[in-house]
């Protein structure tokens, strides 16, 4: 609309003919499409998304996708006209992914609450594009309305990340994803919808019915997932941590749909009961999970669960939360360390996520959780769990995946999603904590939306 807006006051100006009327019609659309068609990447040493080591190489990206990978020199036909970037020796690596954020939670709560619709989407928009400019090609969003903005970006009037969404998390009356206040009170009393339902962030569906419903209700509007509240949380202020959320059948119903679709069901969820329940259920990835004790991880381990979890939204207490959030949170935050070793141990397929909300400012320590998974982790392992690893959790969304084809990876036929890194991140991974340092290119799709190296050539 407002794209038709401008045209049409551009014609008025210029006052010609039918002429003005073609030209206006090209400029209402997508601006990001005058990019090369073709890249040729130089002198790189590639980091493939799985291996140990870097390699030295060439790559060849064709639209969207990576036409071919070197050890060698790569010869495009001339017809391709390919843009020859010389990478200077730098490592190049696949983008990374971040498996559970909240692209649209921009503000602090109540702010947010406060806050025009069109200013909260413009922050969304600001926020996609500060996490593409992170390194981060594409996030996995498992509560909020997210689709408008994945739809911007996906047509190229908005620049970010793929998006995976979950769209609307479903939760249980005084579930973790109930955001009324004391005084509000339930449908069945007559209260109306609350602050997060208003703007799909959760639904609230109590019973089988109600779940079938919800749950298909995300479908509809094209979700790649469902995400359901399994247990208490530590952001919210009355559902105690340690509780079950929703009875087996319920979680089973949510499975049923997600199945029915060809996809899965993810559960926030802390403690061992909820995520026993859960994967008796049918779920197949556990959000959070730092409350889990040994045998539920062996379990997850057992049964090729993932686990999605997230360190970074633990270390520092957000200001203005109550004492019983800061008790949750200080518990979670203490209980960190024993769930990671457990993970490791056990082998778990270990998501990568950062679940930071309430601003864009919070959001600027997506890349925190790199330095902060050392503890545990390798640079080489954390590096597989953002890239590779989180790309075969994306995966199982099947034929619900917006994206089908190869992620994660620097593979002949994957997205061109591509990072030219400062340093070396496979000897110190806490360069990335200072993305505006340690990207020297940004690759998403095929297009380039960082590039601090020498102006690129036609070549050869
Ligand atoms: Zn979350």
């Amino acid at each position: 609309m407002r794209g038709m807006l401008r045209s049409s006051a551009k014609l008025i100006i210029l006052g010609v003919g039918l002429a003005a009327l073609a030209a206006s019609a090209e400029t209402a659309g997508p601006p990001s499409t005058s990019q090369p068609r073709a890249y040729l990447l130089r002198n790189v040493r590639i980091w493939d998304g799985r291996g140990e080591e870097v390699s030295a190489g060439e790559l060849l990206v064709v639209g969207n996708r990576i036409q071919s990978v070197s050890r060698g020199r790569i010869a495009p036909s001339p017809e391709l006209h390919a843009v020859t970037i010389d990478g200077g020796g730098r490592v190049l690596t696949p983008g990374f992914i971040d498996a559970h954020v909240h692209m649209t939670s921009v503000l602090p709560r109540q702010q947010q609450q406060e806050s025009d619709p069109v200013y909260i989407a413009a922050l969304e928009i600001r926020g996609a594009e500060q996490a593409l400019l992170r390194g981060f090609t594409t996030q996995r969003d498992v509560a909020g309305a997210v689709f408008g903005l994945k739809q911007a970006i996906d047509d190229g009037y908005a620049v970010g990340p793929r998006i995976y969404a979950a769209g609307a998390a479903l939760s249980q009356t005084a579930g973790h994803g109930d955001d009324r206040h004391y005084t509000d009170p339930p449908k069945w009393l007559g209260g109306g919808l609350t602050y997060d339902e208003r703007t799909g962030m959760s639904v609230i569906a109590d019973g089988v019915p109600q779940v079938l419903a919800a749950a298909r209700e995300q479908m509809g509007h094209g979700a790649a997932m469902i995400k359901v509240m399994a247990s208490g949380g530590a952001a919210s202020e009355f559902d105690p941590i340690e509780i079950t959320e929703y009875t087996l059948d319920e979680l089973k119903a949510a499975v049923d749909v997600a199945a029915s679709f060809g996809t899965y069901v993810t559960v926030h969820s802390y403690n061992s009961a909820s995520t026993r329940r859960a994967i008796e259920a049918g779920v197949r990835c556990i959000e959070h999970g730092h409350l889990i004790d040994e045998p539920t991880m062996k379990l997850i381990a057992d049964r090729g669960i993932f686990l999605s979890t997230n360190i970074v939204v633990y270390e520092v207490p957000p200001v203005g939360i109550s004492e019983r959030q800061r008790a949750k949170f200080l518990q979670v935050q203490a209980a960190t360390d024993a769930m990671m070793k457990l993970a490791k141990k056990y082998h778990v397929k270990l998501g990568f996520g950062t679940d930071l909300i309430y601003g864009l400012d919070n959001k600027a320590r997506e890349n925190r959780e790199f330095t902060l998974r050392e503890r545990w982790f390798s640079p080489v392992e954390i590096l597989r769990q953002a890239t590779s690893g989180n790309a075969e959790l994306l995966a199982m969304s099947g034929p619900r995946n917006p994206y089908p084809g190869k992620l994660g990876v620097i593979e002949e036929g994957a997205y061109a999603d591509v990072l030219l890194i400062n340093g070396e991140p496979l000897k110190d991974i806490t360069i990335l904590e200072h993305p505006a340092d340690a990207l020297a290119l940004i690759m998403k799709d095929g297009k380039i939306f960082k590039n601090q190296l020498a102006p690129a050539s036609r070549g050869p």
